[in-house]
């Protein structure tokens, strides 16, 4: 794996334009720009890997557009050594960038092949993200609570385990909605254990898996 003169140019190129679209978080920005996205892709569409777009990275799944991962990142409001559950590793970028801001990560996967492929290249990466294979909606309770969780997948509703994993204080992020578009919200666990959401408009992500994994 190799991250060239030419590849960090490009990276800065697509950062800027993400600050431009109104990303203000430094540190997210930072994070983008640290992580070499075209190791996340097949070295046939390396040409891909730059531009501000969703691609896919097989088992019918997408490594996320980087705005969208910029996104949800600035509205996970990450701290260096907060706990993050990710429900939906994918590739393991979104995974990257949060380690990069110094969060803790725990990711987990549904499809076995993703999953396996993942854990893989992480480790080879050299980030200490903790993978699991399994349902999301269930969470991780031997590792709750979180300080932060966020869904990187389509959700109908927002799965009822995943609001007991976090801390009071804490933030959840995800895309909801049963169609096509989803809109972004953003649930704070209130100190007496209510939640207060937010919404931040329309987003496209692939669907959450329910019971039955294509593996
Ligand atoms: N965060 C990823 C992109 C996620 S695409 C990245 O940075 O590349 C959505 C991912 O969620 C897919 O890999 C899909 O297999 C996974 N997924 C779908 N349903 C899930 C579920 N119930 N639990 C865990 N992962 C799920």
């Amino acid at each position: 794996m190799l991250d060239s003169y030419r590849h960090k140019g490009m990276r800065k190129k697509l950062v800027d334009s993400i600050r431009k679209k109104g990303i203000q978080d430094e540190r997210v920005l930072a994070a983008l720009d640290a992580v070499p996205r075209h190791y996340f892709l097949d070295s046939s569409f390396l040409e891909f890997a730059y531009d501000d777009k969703p691609f896919p990275i097989g088992s019918g799944q997408t490594i996320s557009q980087p705005y969208t991962v910029a996104f949800q990142s600035e509205l996970l409001a990450v701290r260096p050594a907060h706990k993050i559950l990710e429900i939906g590793t994918g590739s393991g970028y979104q995974a990257c960038v949060l380690a990069e801001m110094g969060a803790k990560v725990f990711s987990i996967e549904r499809q076995r092949k993703l999953y396996l492929k993942t854990k893989e290249f992480l480790n080879k990466l050299g980030y200490n993200i903790r993978l699991f294979y399994g349902d999301g909606a269930k969470g991780v309770p031997a590792f709750a609570p979180f300080d932060s969780i966020l869904i990187t997948a389509a959700a109908p509703e927002i799965p009822e385990s995943l609001l007991t994993q976090l801390k009071p204080g804490g933030l959840l992020v995800a895309p909801i909605g049963r169609g096509d578009v989803q809109t972004m919200i953003r649930m704070r666990k209130l100190e007496n254990g209510q939640f207060e959401t937010e919404e931040f408009g329309d987003f496209r992500f692939v669907p959450m898996l329910q019971n039955k994994a294509n593996d």
